[in-house]
């Protein structure tokens, strides 16, 4: 659509009007030079930047479908010779293919080969250094973009089978209904119980569970479980689970290939160089979170990240989306597992912006609805969760979270509870941001109270960064209902304007 518009009114035609309306609304600008005065304004009110280089190709739905489905599959489940062995949640559908379907907050990455995730990373790098040299600014990256996709959801199929397994055993041990951060295991329990599934000797499962692994407490908590799978491959190539509709016996987790096994250590090599120039030039990563179905594999290499980086201080984000059921047990663990290891927890509150496309999809594969019921349900969630982390600031001098937000109930609950904890601005543990165009009216009375706010502020050539604003303008109604508010405040200032005679703002 893009492109034929481009093509009747001419490319500097285009541009000029596109820079005047959408794209001027919601990019900064070309690039690091053409986004300067922006951010110089926005500091001027205490308001800084998050970088997000928002490069996403006009591509027609069909073009997006087969290569979200090419890049999701192996060569051998598409010519139909081999079967994939993960589970409906992790593997591609062709109904969802356009992946950018739906999502109105957030830029979408198809894959296209490996020479172009090369140029991604280029393209990061040059821009964390640039956010280094601006001072302050902040970067913000989607793992999308850096490899195969069909890697991150086969690595996302594991931990989530094993998280199940081990709320299968804790059911076994009446352990029902507490919440993910209470539910423990009894160690002599559990090796009972596999020892009766009758898989290996009682000697090598007492081998797998040791004090090493797991403390001498006797009993195995959800955190350590989860560390279990990387550090004892032993243990997932024995675990097998019978298949209820063929009653054979099958392993627990399906072992990958040399190939994945070499995607996963590229992978986790690119977002080490990534945060090694992010700690050379002192900014923060801000890794976003996507679709439930690529999310555990992006929370579990984002947390690799977090404990090699964040040991002084919390240079990698990670993103909590609280629209999920399961988004209190995340973040809990998280904390948890930061607090016992030692490393700085950091993490991105945001609501979610995938939830048309994750409903749809669950109903159409015939899976749970990972979305909480209600809007009402989804806050409810963010504020349990903020609270929680909130909490955890308070007694932790180095852990911080961005309560990233356009809802003022959220935002004032904040700072209610910034001031109840004693949090103080200052102390700079909680920070806000907001998408650039969006919500000036939370952003600027916030910087300007001395409150650590940013704004996520998207750039790239016109072309590029185009689809992302004019989806943005499209299919987004919450965004009608804040430029309504915004309307609304800005002829309230300009009669106070007139009234007071005051009629240029300066910045304190
Ligand atoms: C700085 C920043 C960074 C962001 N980074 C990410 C990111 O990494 N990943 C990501 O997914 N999103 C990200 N977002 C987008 C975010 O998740 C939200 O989509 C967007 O901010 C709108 O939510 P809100 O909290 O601002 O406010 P609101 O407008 O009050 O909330 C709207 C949100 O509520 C939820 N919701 C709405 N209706 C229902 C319903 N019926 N049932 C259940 N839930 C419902 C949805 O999540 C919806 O987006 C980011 C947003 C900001 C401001």
């Amino acid at each position: 659509m893009l492109y034929v518009a481009g093509k009747l009114l001419g490319q500097r035609l285009f541009k000029k009007l596109m820079k005047m309306t959408f794209y001027g609304h919601f990019v900064a600008g070309e690039d690091q030079e053409s986004i300067q005065p922006l951010i110089r304004h926005n500091k001027a009110f205490g308001v800084g930047t998050i970088l997000d280089y928002g490069v996403e190709e006009d591509l027609g739905s069909e073009e997006a479908e087969h290569r979200k489905m090419e890049s999701c599959t192996s060569p051998a489940e598409r010519d139909g010779s081999g079967t994939n062995k993960w589970e409906k949640q992790y593997q591609a559908h062709w109904a969802f293919g356009d992946r950018r379907h739906g999502v109105i907050s957030a830029c979408t990455y198809f894959y296209a080969n490996e020479a172009k995730c090369d140029s991604h990373m280029e393209t990061l790098l040059s821009c964390i250094e640039a956010s280094g040299a601006a001072n302050d600014d902040d970067f913000a990256i989607k793992l999308t973009a850096l490899g195969r996709p069909q890697f991150l959801l086969q690595f996302s199929d594991r931990p989530t089978k094993w998280r199940c397994f081990f709320h299968q055993m804790a059911a076994e041990q009446g352990q029902v209904g507490l919440a993910a951060m209470d539910t423990k295991l009894e160690v002599a329990v559990l090796q009972e119980s596999i020892t009766k599934v009758d898989i290996t000797s009682r000697a090598e499962i007492e081998d797998w569970f040791t004090a090493e692994t797991l403390g001498v407490s006797g009993t195995v908590y959800l955190q350590d479980w989860s560390s279990l799978i990387d550090s004892r491959t032993k243990l997932s190539k024995h675990l097998v689970v019978p298949n209820a509709q063929t009653g054979q016996l099958e392993p627990l987790l399906s072992q990958f290939t040399e190939e994945e096994e070499l995607q996963m250590t590229r992978m986790l090599q690119q977002m080490g160089i990534l945060a090694n120039k992010a700690t050379e030039v002192g900014v923060r990563l801000m890794v976003d979170a996507e679709q439930t179905y690529f999310q555990p594999a992006i929370s579990h290499l984002t947390q690799e990240m977090q404990r090699r980086f964040n040991v002084e201080r919390p240079l990698i984000f990670s993103t909590h989306q609280c629209y999920l059921k399961d988004a209190y047990d995340n973040v809990t663990l998280d904390v948890e597992l930061a607090r016992r290891e030692g490393w700085c927890f950091g993490s991105k509150l945001v609501r979610g912006a995938y939830m048309a496309q994750e409903r749809a999809r669950a109903a159409e594969i015939g899976c749970e609805d990972p979305i909480n019921p209600t809007y009402e349900a989804t806050n409810a969630m963010y504020h349990r969760c903020l609270d929680h982390v909130l909490e955890e600031l308070k007694h932790n001098t180095k852990a911080k979270v961005m309560v990233a937000t356009h809802n003022e109930d959220s935002v004032r609950f904040t700072l209610r509870r910034m001031e109840e904890l004693c949090l103080h601005p200052a102390g700079h543990q909680v920070y806000f941001g907001q998408l650039l165009g969006m919500c000036d009216q939370i952003s600027f009375p916030l910087g300007q109270a001395g409150y650590p706010v940013y704004k996520y502020v998207p750039y790239g050539p016109v072309m590029d960064v185009l689809p992302y604003p004019f989806r943005h303008t499209l299919e987004n109604s919450s965004l009608m209902k804040g430029a309504r508010r915004e309307r609304q405040l800005l002829w309230l200032e300009l009669f106070r304007r007139l009234r007071t005679g005051s009629f240029f703002h300066r910045p304190a």
